[in-house]
């Protein structure tokens, strides 16, 4: 089907600010840079999820589902986000949760918990002490089996349930991205706002995928920079044949070549992606600072955190032009600076001896 008559609800806001960043602009000294606000989406503290949720929600709504269902990390902003859309719309929240449970809950988890979510783990953790190869087909097969499990379980329960990937980066998810592309096109135009790169995240790859194929349908004047987020992140190969595929699926008629995709990882010493998925870093903490201190705006530390340092760093290194102007795309997670495992991290940065920190006794 045509993209432009694909139906959609409005699971969060769209049309979210585009703006100058005055402060930050003037901190880095070149150029001109804006923010996207698409951490302003709403729905349960926003985020880029709901604007892929707008075509999935539609779609289950359509066609009789009752239950939807989806994959993520323990902290999964995605499924936080699923599940705030599925109780929006009167649907079953199901969370498939890759790791052990932990002790403690925080961050997204405990939004996960106030909304009532249905939670399964897959714990792997029995596998961990097995030779490599011999783990990854137990995992494999764990993992293969446990879906199978699980979507039995339901539909004995009577649930119609979808089945979203990770990310929501289905080809119809990524229409979320597209739509999204235009939409800034349009607010460049009546803000009067000249901008030669927007710097995205690049996980699932939804968005950025979405964002490339939307600025060649709606003649963007700017250019998509990925950052990923990953050491493992997907080969360009990958993400050209995705839109390739979505854009023959729904009718964009745009073409990709992997040499289009233009991903920055950042110097080996000190990659944008920082140690690990969702590991905390502190170089991605004091970027996360630094937008807070110049901008009053916060970051999330798995995500645009990287984001944000990767535009900085492109900026500096001169990679990106000292006359031309960006924009950054902030995709939200706020809500995992609030995660355990980040609060802890964080303590040994900001909660140290410090001239702005006071104690007045009697
Ligand atoms: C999921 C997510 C991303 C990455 O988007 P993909 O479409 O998976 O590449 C970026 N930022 C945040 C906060 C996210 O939750």
């Amino acid at each position: 089907m045509e993209y432009e008559k694909l139906p959609y609800v409005n699971v969060g806001y769209s049309n979210t600010p585009l703006e100058f960043l005055p402060n930050l602009t003037k901190e880095i000294g070149k150029g001109n840079i804006y923010i996207k606000r698409d951490d302003m989406t709403g729905l349960a503290m926003g985020g880029n999820k709901t604007r892929k949720l707008d075509y999935l929600v539609e779609y289950a709504l359509k066609n009789g589902y009752t239950a939807l269902l989806t994959y993520g990390g323990v902290q999964t902003n995605h499924g936080r986000l699923t599940v705030a859309a599925a109780r929006k719309f009167g649907l079953r929240p199901i969370l498939v949760l890759t790791g052990a449970k932990p002790d403690y809950c925080s961050g997204n988890l405990l939004l996960d918990r106030l909304m009532d979510a249905d939670l399964i783990f897959l714990d792997t953790s029995s596998l961990e002490n097995l030779p490599e190869a011999e783990k990854k087909q137990a995992t494999e097969e764990f993992m293969r089996k446990s879906k199978e499990k699980i979507f039995a379980r339901y539909a004995a329960q009577g649930e119609k349930v979808l089945d979203i990937p990770v990310g929501g980066s289905s080809s119809l998810g990524a229409m979320g991205y597209v739509h999204a592309a235009g939409e800034i096109v349009r607010q460049m135009k009546e803000q009067n706002i000249q901008a030669r790169y927007l710097v995205a995240g690049y996980g699932s790859t939804g968005t950025f995928s979405g964002l490339v194929a939307g600025a060649k349908y709606y003649n963007a004047p700017f250019e998509v920079i990925g950052i990923p987020i990953s050491p493992d992140y997907h080969p360009q190969e990958e993400a050209a044949a995705f839109i390739e595929s979505f854009s023959q699926e729904y009718e964009l008629g745009v073409h990709c070549k992997p040499e289009e995709i233009h991903i920055e990882a950042g110097p080996a010493e000190a990659p944008y992606y920082g140690v690990a998925y969702n590991t905390p870093d502190p170089i991605t903490q004091q970027y996360i600072a630094l937008l807070a201190r110049t901008e009053g705006i916060f970051t999330d530390p798995c995500y645009t955190g990287k984001v944000l340092y990767g535009m900085v760093d492109l900026m500096r290194r001169g990679v990106i032009g000292a006359d031309e102007n960006v924009i950054l795309l902030h995709t939200g997670g706020t809500p995992a600076l609030w995660s355990k495992e980040h609060l802890d991290d964080m303590q040994k940065q900001f909660w140290c001896d410090d001239r702005k920190i006071t104690v007045l006794k009697p």
